[in-house]
C-alpha cells in the first residue's frame, strides 16, 4: 500500500559535507544557506550561486518539498513537469564525480521525490497523506464498517463470494461457476461505479480545506474529508477482495 505511511520525510542524516569538526557545524547548520559557499539556498533543491545539492530541511512535507502550500487542489500537469525535471536534475549519471556527501544527498533526495510525487499525484493518497500531515488520521485508523447506504449490496456481494467458494470446494459444474463469476464481476463494477461517485465527493471537499478562513472550518473540512476517505477504503477493499477471488485458479 503506497498510503501515507510517513508523515514526515525521515530525516536523512548525511555524513559531514567536510571532515568532522568544528568548520562543520558553523556552515551546515546555518538554515538556508548553502553548505558549500554560504549563499542563501532557502531550503532550494540547489543552491542558486555554486549550484550544489543541498539538504532537506528536517521539517520538509511532501507539498513544501514541491514548493507547493499546504493545499489540495492542485496542478497536477505542472507538478508531473516539476516531477520529471528533478529526477532528471538528481539522475545518479550528474553526480560520478561529485563527493560522497553530494551522492548521498542526491539519493535520499530522490527517494523522497519519488514518495512525494506518488502520493501527491494522486487525490486519494493526497488526502490520506493531509490528514496524516493535521494529525486527523493515523495509518490503520480506518473504520471498517459497511457504510449505511451499501449494507444490502454488501451483504448481496458477500452472499455471491460464499457461493463461488462453496461451489468450488464442491468441485461445481462449470456452468454454475461460470454463472457466479458472472454475477461477482457485475457487483465489482456496480462497487467501481460507486466508488468514483465516492471520489468525486471527496474532489468536491477540497475548495472548502483551501479557502478554510478560520480553524474550525478547517477542522470541519478534513473531519468531512475522513469520513469520506473511509467509505472510499471500504469500497476499495470490496473491489479487492472480489478481484482476489476471481483471480483464483
Ligand atoms: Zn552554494
Amino acid at each position: 500500500m503506497q498510503m501515507a505511511e510517513k508523515t514526515t520525510i525521515r530525516e536523512t542524516k548525511p555524513t559531514s559535507p567536510r571532515a568532522e569538526g568544528s568548520s562543520r557545524d558553523s556552515r551546515r547548520q546555518s538554515e538556508g544557506s548553502c553548505w558549500s559557499c554560504g549563499a542563501a539556498a532557502d531550503a532550494r533543491h540547489f543552491c542558486p550561486a555554486c549550484n550544489k545539492v543541498q539538504p532537506q530541511p528536517p521539517d520538509t512535507d511532501f507539498f513544501r518539498f514541491f514548493g507547493l502550500e499546504r493545499k489540495l487542489a492542485l496542478d497536477t500537469a505542472a507538478l508531473e513537469r516539476q516531477f520529471y525535471e528533478l529526477s532528471w536534475k538528481l539522475h545518479p549519471d550528474n553526480f560520478h564525480n561529485a563527493s560522497g556527501y553530494e551522492q548521498e544527498l542526491s539519493l535520499a533526495k530522490s527517494a523522497v521525490l519519488n514518495d512525494a510525487w506518488r502520493t501527491l499525484r494522486d487525490p486519494v493518497a493526497r488526502v490520506e497523506y493531509l490528514l496524516g500531515l493535521e494529525g486527523v488520521r493515523r495509518e490503520g485508523d480506518i473504520k471498517q464498517q459497511a457504510p449505511p447506504d451499501l449494507l444490502e449490496e454488501v451483504f448481496e456481494l458477500n452472499e455471491y463470494l460464499e457461493e463461488l467458494r462453496d461451489a468450488r470446494r464442491s468441485g461445481g459444474d462449470a456452468r454454475q461457476m461460470q454463472e457466479l463469476r458472472h454475477r461477482l464481476e457485475q457487483a465489482r463494477h456496480t462497487f467501481e461505479v460507486k466508488m468514483e461517485g465516492v471520489l468525486a465527493e471527496l474532489t468536491a471537499q477540497f475548495p472548502a480545506f483551501d479557502g478554510a478562513s478560520n480553524d474550525g472550518a478547517r477542522k470541519a473540512a478534513l473531519e468531512k474529508m475522513s469520513e469520506i476517505l473511509n467509505r472510499h477504503s471500504y469500497v476499495r477493499n470490496l473491489v479487492r477482495n472480489v478481484t482476489d477471488e476471481l483471480d483464483e485458479e
